[in-house]
């Protein structure tokens, strides 16, 4: 170790994160949410990862967000990621300048390639190129289906329709066509600045909206193979092409999101819930991360308790293997965004204590057996095994890339998961996994010093007491990212020795 190193690390954690549950919650931050006070209570109340949605909100909103998210972290000593949404080639309303303009059903109304603010006869369409994915006969549902159009006529740029169900035209909102996926360039100009905003401002995690194929999402690695940072790719899966895709999408990503609001609108909302379970399943057999997306409790953005239903719906998001749950305008605009996220982690907490991770943890070991051999996958089996035959106090893994803690946790091991990092930067990339805590530790030059950090680090978090097993995992040569390659059992605290 190096002087600067030989510091004592503390492995003290507090409460709030003692008692996060292991699924992981998303937050959506905005007006509602914006300060570093409220930012704090979501942290408090179980959030672990931040979301900046860029297709809504100004550079400057978003910028101002981050830095009180980096704030309420350091505050609260806990690594938050940030996850910041893409637009990608998605279509939505022109500007209707706060007005409240109303369809009526069966009216005549244009919608066109020009920018133009809307009326109630005409309205743009941004960006430009619905006119050449649609035809005579298309129907375009508005804002997740709050308006209905059939298309009668496609004219240059412009696209008469009638309004088969009437409402309430927003500025900026979804506009699609079931059935037809958007033909736009993945990088559209709202996707480019907002990747170059992402990029520059420094997150952990990137979500792109719209992905059709791994082509798209290719791209955009090779975009971020400029930035020195290792930004985790999040595809969003939300149209028919990318459930048709999803396999070799989840070879190119870090994780998925169902982003159900989209998925629902593209395909019929009968097949959302099937559809959420097969990419819940698909993912965790690849070890990728999955995040269920969209109105989990939605009736909370003005009602201080969820619905029966809601309930329901996060416990068996979690009972289905999701490692993350989001909220969307629930914490963004929201009235009771703190108490939206504690009703959500009590729900979480009691799904997880009625988990079946014996059930789960044979199913991972069934799909690895058909993926082939891979010496890291078997030592994060094995670790979780392990743990689970010894009743172990804690699983120790020693990580330098996070990669090590994050394939023990696609496992769900039922014992408490540390994460043991020397990079900082490390450890809110790790914020997406299922029940990871991770916390610094000083570099580690050999073997026995890993054992003995550990049984500290096990002892101080309060997960063991003296005489408790700990199962250690960690990669040799140490300092080398993506080895996962020793396990080893330590019964605390590991009797120091000359090294
Ligand atoms: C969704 O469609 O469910 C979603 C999460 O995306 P967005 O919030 O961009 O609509």
């Amino acid at each position: 170790m190096t002087q600067q190193e030989e510091r004592r690390y503390d492995y003290h954690l507090p409460d709030y994160v003692l008692h996060r549950p292991r699924t992981r919650i998303v937050c959506t931050v905005g007006p509602a949410t914006e300060s570093v006070a409220t930012i704090c209570d979501l942290i408090r109340a179980g959030m672990s990862v931040a979301r900046l949605n860029l297709s809504h909100g100004t550079a400057e909103d978003h910028l101002q967000y981050l830095e009180n998210i980096r704030r309420a972290a350091e505050i609260m000593d806990v690594p938050i990621g940030v996850l910041a949404d893409l637009p990608g080639p998605k279509y939505r309303t022109g500007d209707s300048g706060g007005a409240n303009i109303r369809l009526e059903t069966g009216q005549n109304f244009t919608l066109t390639a020009e920018r133009a603010p809307s009326t109630n006869q005409k309205a743009a369409v941004w960006p430009a190129g619905l006119h050449r994915d649609i035809v005579a006969g298309s129907r375009v549902i508005v804002d997740e289906g709050a308006i209905e159009l059939d298309v009668q006529q496609v004219e240059g740029r412009e696209i008469h329709c009638k309004v088969a169900a009437g409402g309430i035209l927003q500025s900026r909102k979804a506009v699609t066509a079931p059935g037809h996926t958007s033909t736009l360039d993945y990088f559209t100009d709202e996707t480019n600045s907002a990747l170059n905003f992402a990029m520059e401002a420094g997150v952990e995690f990137i979500g792109l909206s719209y992905v059709r194929n791994r082509e798209d999402i290719r791209r955009v690695r090779e975009r971020l193979s400029k930035s020195p940072d290792k930004l985790q790719l999040i595809a969003k899966i939300e149209v028919a092409e990318a459930v048709r895709n999803l396999r070799s999408i989840l070879h190119e990503v870090d994780g998925v999101m169902v982003a159900r609001g989209d998925l629902g609108v593209e395909l019929p909302i009968e097949n959302v819930p099937g559809l959420q379970r097969r990419i819940v399943r698909m993912a965790n057999e690849a070890g990728k991360v999955v995040i269920v997306a969209t109105q989990m409790l939605e009736s909370m953005i003005e009602s201080p308790h969820p619905t029966r239903a809601e309930a329901s719906d996060v416990y068996n998001a979690i009972q289905e293997g999701a490692d993350a749950i989001m909220l969307s305008g629930e914490t963004s605009i929201g009235r009771y965004p703190a108490r939206t996220v504690e009703y959500m982690a009590q729900i979480a907490r009691r799904a997880e204590v009625e988990m079946d991770f014996e059930g789960f943890l044979q199913g991972r070991r069934d799909a690895l057996l058909e993926q082939g051999q891979s010496v890291d996958d078997a030592i994060a089996y094995s670790a979780v095994r392990t743990a689970s035959i010894l009743d172990a106090s804690v699983i120790l893994a020693f990580t330098e890339s996070g990669s090590t803690a994050a394939r023990v946790a696609s496992f769900r091991p039922y014992a408490p998961l540390m994460a043991v990092v020397r990079d900082p930067d490390a450890r809110p990339r790790l914020s997406l996994r299922w029940g990871v805590i991770a916390v610094n530790a000083p570099k580690l030059m050999w073997v026995q010093e890993i054992f003995l950090e550990g049984s500290r680090a096990a002892l101080e978090s309060g997960f063991s007491s003296d005489g408790d097993l700990a199962v250690v995992v960690a990669g040799m040569p140490i300092g080398v990212p993506g080895n996962t390659n020793m396990l080893r059992v330590v019964r605390i605290p590991e009797p120091k020795r000359r090294f």
